[in-house]
């Protein structure tokens, strides 16, 4: 079977204001991340970056272009279809973790494996290898309790539970004080290199740039008939 890309975007557009004639909040031409490829895109807060996630993961539909996961055009999946689609083929890491409190750790990997297809049985140990994996040894642990670094931990492996094509990170260390922020991108990036998935990571730290082969640029200005760099 031919391998497909993680991602391909095409003539995106996207406003907030459906019926408006104002600028494309979002307006991307043509951008594809290989299997397992990685790429940064960094720039200035209130440029779209994260409303690009919210359209590639399917939270919202453009006015105009494509997306396609993992070879899948996500916006033509309706309701519970794409919702499952995206539990099983997207792996999200958000700046504030939305992990869900009250819950442990193990808790909340296993809630992600609720979307896969990995038999009910395995998950517990599914979940307890990928903690191990990332560093956690108390996933019992409401994850209120753990400090800022292992609530990332935990939302990497939930990330990566279901085996994702693609994971999509926004400004995920900038919770992070400085120090921090660097184990944290390595943790990241060897987790998703370890499980195969293509990372896209959004922030407007262009400091991170030297972590990453590609840089990808987004202009939004009124007019512009390009989005992100090609590759
Ligand atoms: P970035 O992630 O680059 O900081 P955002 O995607 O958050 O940018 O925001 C892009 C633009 O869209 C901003 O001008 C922001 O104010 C606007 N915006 C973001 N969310 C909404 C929303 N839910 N409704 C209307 N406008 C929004």
């Amino acid at each position: 079977m031919a391998s497909h890309s993680a991602l391909q975007i095409r003539d995106l557009g996207f406003r907030y204001k459906p019926d408006g004639n104002g600028p494309w909040t979002v307006r991307v031409r043509a951008l594809e991340l290989g299997a397992g490829e990685q790429a940064l895109l960094a720039g200035p807060s209130g440029q779209g970056k994260s409303t690009l996630l919210y359209l590639i993961a399917g939270l919202l539909d453009p006015q105009q272009g494509r997306v396609l996961v993992h070879g899948e055009e996500i916006h033509a999946l309706r309701g519970a279809n794409r919702d499952r689609f995206r539990g099983r083929r997207i792996g999200m890491v958000f700046q504030t973790f939305h992990l869900l409190p009250g819950f442990s750790a193990l808790q909340n990997v296993m809630a992600a494996l609720m979307f896969s297809n990995v038999p009910g049985a395995e998950h517990r140990e599914r979940a307890e290898r990928l903690l191990r994996e990332l560093g956690i040894d108390a996933p019992e642990v409401p994850v209120e309790e753990l400090s800022v670094g292992q609530q990332q931990r935990v939302a990497v492996a939930r990330a990566l539970a279901c085996d994702p094509a693609l994971v999509l990170a926004d400004e995920p260390t900038a919770s992070l004080d400085p120090a921090a922020r660097d184990a944290a991108m390595a943790l990241l990036q060897g987790a998703c290199r370890a499980h195969g998935a293509a990372l896209l990571v959004v922030s407007h730290d262009t400091a991170l740039a030297a972590r990453f082969e590609r840089e990808l640029t987004l202009s939004t200005t009124s007019g512009q008939p390009d989005g992100a760099a090609p590759p």
